[in-house]
Formats: structure tokens, C-alpha cells, sequence
């Protein structure tokens, strides 16, 4: 059983099992042996087959991301940052879905394999992925290192637009019971791996785009194989309209009545509650139905902020005891960053200093994703869980001075400071640099497949547009 100690780190994020909660510990021995933590303490006595020195080193738990769609994502960098639609209060989910799409599975491969190397960079270790299923995505998965949460996603329902106001589904139940069977077969594929980190979440894609019938045998399948589940659940205006329109309930009071919440259920966003100000419909329950059923939110600030829309507010989630988990919805892939934003657009929703602190989001990117996850090996450093750690170097200039190396790295470094990764025990970043992919020639593979998409949008468009007219540059291009 080989073993590494980080002998006498200067901190470590270490977690105080009779207070349950994270803690600061100075100038203590970390060891872990196999997949497993091992020792965390003074004066260590036991073998050691590596040490590496703890002198300039925070030791923190490996972040969990409870919701990404690397499959597709990078390829709107440069597309996705300032495109929405003001006539579906400016979301562009709707219009960007159906101009632009992976072109192929090379895409996807180069694409998942670009936002693997982001998110390991910055200290993510567990991931849950919703991704149409792929060729090649759970070898990919094993070879990066990570601890995967493969979400195979599927619907009854495909969006399409036909002008800038209204959305339209396009109904099959044969194409989302299809889906549903498929992504059975990835899930269990996916956890008889032999690498043993892969494993599966129940995910039909969205709450308006599912039938009743198929949300409910998605939810009976993850309880009878005892899977977390999400699906994406008010995660915009034209969503919450068009249940209230169906049902006279918001998604969220529909997804109660319907009995697809409760423990193990990850709701994607849940931004937009009747309470939160671009809704304001009549009823005055959706935070106390989230936090009585034991569901987790995934809360992703970057892509609604830059709709103009903040949640209203992750502190009255927290207070109200919902589980909250963090995930990275689009690029960048970088969870500290996340945990950075949501933090600051919590305080400007509650106009409040005092709203949240900074430990309120390393617990939702540890122990809130954990527990999301229904996995309680995950997510702390203790003896016996899971060896998922990130070394934090304190010697990067903007981690300096390290007078409280938390507040450093969520509000200055970030990924800069991200210095090795271990997942089960074993070493994929190392000094900044990925060890089991290749960034650089992924990224060469998403620029020539964005390429690929472009081409194909005027056949997608609603409007037939080139994509250059859907999204523009942001400067013109002079002679
Ligand atoms: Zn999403």
C-alpha cells in the first residue's frame, strides 16, 4: 500500500467531525495510503513511500462540481459571453441551443477533454457531467483522473423557436423513453469501470421538457439503484411561465406534487423561485418546499449573471436549510471562481455584508456537493474518506500575504494558486500542469470544431442567420 505524507503543511482545511465543520490546522502531517486519507495530525510515525514538503502549502479538500455540461461548453467562448434574447427576459438558452450544437462526437471529445484540464486546474476533483451520451466519454473520464459523475441526459421534448418570444416544444415520448433506456445502459457502464472513480446520475434534462410519466420513472430508477437524480428546474422566466400556463404551478411546487424531490434530488439553478423579483407570482413557497424535501440546488452564478439575474439569495437558501452545491453551468470551468462570484451576488442580492461568508461556499463546493451526492466520503479531510486533495501554493504572489489562505484563494488567486491534485490517492495535476490529458491539443480540436458549428448554424438558425450575425464580434475587424 504505497503512501504519501505531506509532512508539516503549513494549513490544512481539516474537518472537525464533533463540530462538523471545517476547520483551520497549522503546521500538521497529512498522509494518505491507496485511495484513502490515512493520517491527518502531528508527528506522523508510520511509513511514507513519498513525502512531500508542507512548507508553503495550504492543503484543502477537492472541490466537488455538481453540474457542468462539458460535452458543448467551450465551444461558446467567444458566443455565449453577451448573446440573450431581451424578449425572453434575456435568457439565450433557448436561441443558442438551436443555432449552435457539437457539431460530432470529435467535438465532444475535444471539448470534454479542454474542460477536464480547467477543471482539475482549479482544483475540482469530483464532477457530475449532463452531456448527451458520447463515444469514447467514459474512457475519456477514466484517463483524465477525475472521480465522474456521468449524467447521461435525455427529454421527451426538444425546444425550438420560431421568433424571438415564444417557445416551442417539439413532443416524442418514444425519443425521451429511448434516451431514458440509453442512459440506464451509460450509467451502469459507467460504474462497472474498472477504474472504480466513474459512477452515474439519473438526468432527464429539464422539468418542462419531460413528461410527467418519464420524470417519475427517472426518479423510481435512481431510488432503486440508489443514484442521486437532476434535472434542470426553473432556470428561467419563459420556464416558470409556461408551467405556471400547464399546471398553475411553479416547477418547482410541480416537481413537489409530482414526488421527484427529496434527498439525492439535484435541482439545476432553481434561480427563479416565486419570490425572486423577476417572477413575484402570488404564492410565497417554493424556498420551504426545496428545504423541507432534503433537495440539493446546483447554483452556477456565472451564466445567469451575465443574463443580468442573481439568485435571490443564497443566504436565505442556506438559512432556510436547503443543501446548496455549486457547479460550473459554462466556461470558464473554474469552481473557485464560482465560489468568488456567488459570493459577492449573494451580499448585492441581500444588500447585506453579513449575508454569506466565504466558508459558506467552500462547504457548498465540499460538503454541500457531497451531500447532494449522497456521498459522505467525499468532501472533508478526515482519516478514512476518499484521498481528494488540492495543494494550494502560498508562495503564489497573489496568494500573498497568506494571513487567512481561504479569503486568498477565493477573492485574489484562484486557479493561479492551484498547485497539485490527487483524486483516490493519485497525482493528475502536478506544479499546474495536467498530467493525464492534453489542454493544448484539445484546445486546437474545440477551435477547429467551433468552427465546424458556425458553418452549420444558417441550417439551424431560426432566422437562417450566419452565426456572425447571431452573435457578433465585439469589435468590428478594420482594414
Ligand atoms: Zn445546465
Amino acid at each position: 500500500m504505497p503512501t504519501t505524507l505531506i509532512r508539516n503543511a503549513d494549513w490544512v482545511i481539516a474537518w472537525d467531525a464533533a463540530a462538523s465543520r471545517h476547520v483551520y490546522r497549522r503546521g500538521i502531517d497529512l498522509a494518505f495510503a491507496d485511495d484513502r486519507i490515512a493520517f491527518v495530525g502531528k508527528d506522523y510515525a508510520g511509513p511514507a513511500d513519498r513525502i512531500i514538503d508542507g512548507a508553503g502549502v495550504m492543503a484543502m479538500p477537492g472541490l466537488i462540481d455538481i453540474h457542468s455540461h462539458p460535452h458543448h461548453e467551450p465551444l461558446y467562448r467567444g458566443i455565449r459571453e453577451e448573446h440573450g434574447l431581451a424578449n425572453m427576459y434575456m435568457t439565450g438558452l433557448y436561441e443558442r441551443g438551436q443555432a449552435f450544437s457539437a457539431p460530432d462526437d470529435a467535438a465532444r471529445a475535444a471539448c470534454a477533454e479542454f474542460a477536464f484540464c480547467e477543471l482539475l486546474l482549479s482544483g475540482v476533483t469530483s464532477l457530475v457531467d449532463i452531456s448527451a451520451p458520447w463515444d469514447g466519454w467514459i474512457d475519456l473520464f477514466a484517463q483524465s483522473g477525475l472521480r465522474g459523475f456521468l449524467a447521461p441526459g435525455y427529454a421527451s421534448a426538444r425546444w425550438y423557436l420560431e421568433t424571438d418570444r415564444a417557445l416551442s416544444y417539439d413532443w416524442s415520448e418514444q425519443r425521451g423513453r429511448a434516451g431514458f433506456a440509453r442512459a440506464l445502459e451509460v450509467i451502469d457502464a459507467a460504474i462497472a469501470h474498472p477504474c472504480g472513480r466513474l459512477s452515474g446520475v439519473v438526468s432527464p434534462m429539464q422539468i418542462d421538457t419531460c413528461t410527467e410519466g418519464l420524470l417519475r420513472d427517472s426518479r423510481a430508477a435512481a431510488h432503486e439503484r440508489n443514484l442521486p437524480f437532476t434535472v434542470h428546474v426553473s432556470q428561467s422566466v419563459v420556464e416558470v411561465n409556461e408551467m405556471i400556463r400547464r399546471h398553475g404551478l411553479t416547477p418547482i411546487q410541480w416537481a413537489d406534487a409530482i414526488g421527484i424531490l427529496g434527498p439525492g434530488a439535484i435541482l439545476g439553478h432553481a434561480l427563479f423561485l416565486d419570490t425572486h423579483s423577476w417572477v413575484r407570482w402570488w404564492t410565497r413557497t417554493d424556498l420551504a418546499i426545496l428545504a423541507d424535501s432534503g433537495a440539493a440546488v446546483a447554483h452556477c452564478p456565472t451564466p445567469f449573471a451575465r443574463y443580468g439575474q442573481i439568485m435571490e439569495h443564497f443566504g436565505a437558501y442556506r438559512d432556510a436549510g436547503v443543501t446548496m452545491g455549486l457547479g460550473t453551468d459554462c466556461s470558464p470551468h473554474n469552481l473557485i471562481e464560482e465560489m468568488r462570484k456567488a459570493s459577492i451576488f449573494a451580499r448585492i442580492a441581500a444588500r447585506d455584508i453579513h449575508a454569506v461568508k466565504v466558508s459558506d461556499f467552500l462547504d457548498a463546493a465540499t460538503v454541500g456537493g457531497a451531500a447532494a451526492l449522497m456521498r459522505d466520503d467525499l468532501g472533508r479531510i478526515a482519516p478514512g474518506l476518499k484521498a481528494d486533495l488540492v495543494l494550494v501554493d502560498l508562495a503564489c504572489p497573489q496568494m500573498q500575504p497568506a494571513r487567512d489562505p481561504l479569503r486568498a484563494l477565493v477573492y485574489h488567486a484562484a486557479d493561479r494558486a492551484v498547485r497539485d491534485v490527487f483524486v483516490d490517492g493519485r497525482q493528475v495535476v502536478a506544479d499546474r500542469r495536467v498530467l493525464t490529458l492534453d489542454q493544448a491539443d484539445a484546445a486546437v480540436r474545440v477551435a477547429a470544431a467551433q468552427q465546424r458549428m458556425e458553418v452549420a448554424a444558417p441550417q439551424r438558425d431560426y432566422r437562417r442567420r450566419a452565426a456572425e450575425d447571431i452573435v457578433p464580434l465585439s469589435l468590428p475587424v478594420a482594414d
